[in-house]
């Protein structure tokens, strides 16, 4: 089945419905959003030469005609490339020419010059739309037929650790994904509006599917990004809002909203994941925000479907083992399964440590011309994902880190992520990364990374006497580096290889924080 016959129904069933926000401005309903659909769709075919299985490239910030865009793509049977429209125009390209990309749509038509080498690839404005008259072909009145394992989306990763990968996310792997939002996230009525607070190009933007299906409204802001007081503005003036937010995110609409006294009106969920949310900054979100909070745990390669953890289970504090439960990432979603693996691939039992493994039909298709890749992620029907954690009796998966992440100090095993949880909860602690440094005595040993509450007001005695309070001493960092700011992708992800980078570096006194 094709995504977009969701929006056709949406379209015949609810006509009248109010769909694209820019601000508070509708401005169309789910008859106008078919109609634009169509419209952009006859212009790629008819104007641009698109053909089924094309790749058509979206490289700018959030917009209504983004929506637009991709259902244009795949109402004619192509795929889409939406780009994070953070990076550098050399790294989009990068990614165009990988993808090998008919058309690329920016704001203003103009990011590339005209000299760069996109292989035939032609940047076009986002909106360009042709002459109307061209709608009239027949064969655009419905979406063109694709079956399930068809290509979508090329999802290229954050790649946080090299070159990012080009992930083939197929229509049934989108419509799975999809189907387990209602039953493991948060229901959808049509009274529900979807903010894009964080890129359309990854997980804020894979929301838009269910939100169609049910023709609910979808809010662009109109700084076409993130800004927490504009947020807070639109969903007290539209009301029922959901939104997924990376923990920074969230971090900041904590402090905007004390900053300014709002605990949340109008808003309906906030769908956290992406990166760990640790138990402090939870604390602080649901004092400042209360029950609207629920957690995802997934990656590109099974696109925000492999865990959730429920709003009920978040907001009850007072259930005894609250602390464990909410630095899970909560129970498998409806449609996947999760199994923890030893390096040789067999299953562990419950409460063992090894690296999750999930199989079900929200898994990729694998990378996009990149057999060997593949091969090594996608093994014996299982995605391995590269991710550290156990599963307990009751079925809660809590994750560690990431395998390349475990710090090996003096034999045992030193997880960032539980040392990061401790120090975060210090007073004076507003940010903590945690990474191993080569150590000639012990292997590794283990270095936290510091930003402070406020600057100069921390020691490490203090952190260190904190810290041996509360967990074991061979975990206890060797060193503490204090900064004003962590180093991040744009997807907000700590970029730990780079503290690495700056470890080795700094030794020999050519980097300084
Ligand atoms: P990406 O494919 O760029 O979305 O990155 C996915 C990775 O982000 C996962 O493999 C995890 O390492 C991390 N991640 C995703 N969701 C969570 C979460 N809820 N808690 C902690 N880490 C997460």
């Amino acid at each position: 089945m094709n995504i977009a016959n969701w929006l056709n129904d949406a379209g015949l069933r609810c006509p009248e419905r109010p769909a694209l926000f820019e601000g508070q401005r509708q401005v169309a309903n789910y008859a106008s959003f078919v109609a634009l659909v169509r419209h952009r769709a006859a212009y790629l075919v008819n104007e641009q030469g698109i053909v089924p299985g094309d790749r058509v490239a979206l490289f700018m910030k959030n917009c209504c005609e983004y929506l637009e865009l991709l259902y244009a793509v795949w109402w004619v049977g192509a795929v889409a490339v939406p780009i994070n429209c953070k990076l550098h125009p050399v790294e989009a390209g990068w990614i165009v020419e990988n993808a090998e990309a008919r058309l690329i749509f920016t704001d203003g038509g103009q990011v590339f010059a005209p000299d760069t080498p996109l292989s035939g690839c032609r940047e076009l404005d986002r909106e360009d739309m042709g002459e109307f008259a061209s709608t009239a072909s027949t064969q655009l009145l419905t979406p063109w037929p694709r079956q399930a394992d068809d290509l979508a989306w090329l999802f290229y990763t954050s790649g946080t650790t090299g070159r990012s990968k080009g992930v083939m996310l197929s229509h049934g792997n989108l419509t799975a994904m999809s189907l387990c939002y209602p039953l493991d996230v948060d229901p959808v009525s049509a009274e529900d509006a979807v903010l894009y607070a964080a890129p359309m190009s990854h997980g804020a933007g894979l929301y838009n599917f269910i939100h169609v299906r049910r023709a609910a409204r979808h809010v662009v802001p109109e700084s076409r990004g993130f800004r927490a007081d504009e947020l807070f503005a639109l969903a007290s003036g539209l009301g029922n809002i959901s939104l997924f937010a990376a923990p920074t995110m969230l971090k900041r609409m904590v402090e905007q909203a004390r900053r300014q006294g709002y605990g949340g009106e109008g808003i309906k969920t906030i769908v956290y994941g992406g990166a760990p949310m640790y138990l402090a900054d939870l604390e602080d979100a649901l004092d400042t925000f209360g029950p609207r909070l629920v957690q995802i745990y997934g990656q590109g390669e099974s696109p925000m479907t492999i865990s959730a953890l429920s709003r009920e289970l978040i907001a009850d504090r007072q259930h005894p083992d609250w602390a464990l439960l909410a630095a899970s990432v909560g129970r498998a979603q409806s449609c996947v399964e999760i199994s923890i693996l030893d390096p040789g691939h067999l299953p562990l039992p419950s409460g063992r440590m090894g690296e999750i493994a999930v199989r079900g039909p929200t898994v990729m298709q694998g990378y996009w011309r990149n057999e060997a890749a593949t091969r090594q992620t996608l093994v014996e029907g299982w995605l391995l994902t590269g991710d550290v954690g156990f599963v307990d009796d009751a079925g809660y998966l809590t994750l560690t880190d990431r395998s390349k992440d475990v710090i090996i100090s003096g034999g045992c095993n030193v997880y960032p992520r539980e040392v990061e949880e401790v120090l975060a909860q210090h007073p004076g602690v507003f940010e903590v990364c945690v990474v191993g440094e080569p150590d000639a005595q012990w292997g590794e040993s283990v270095v936290a990374f510091v930003v402070a509450r406020m600057a100069g007001t921390l020691d490490e005695s203090s952190l260190n006497t904190w810290f041996i309070e509360r967990m074991a001493s061979f975990k206890k960092p060797k060193k503490y580096v204090f900064r004003s700011a962590l180093p991040r992708n744009s997807y907000g992800k700590v970029l730990k290889t780079e503290l690495r980078l700056w470890l080795k570096a700094g030794a020999d006194g050519t980097l300084v924080p």
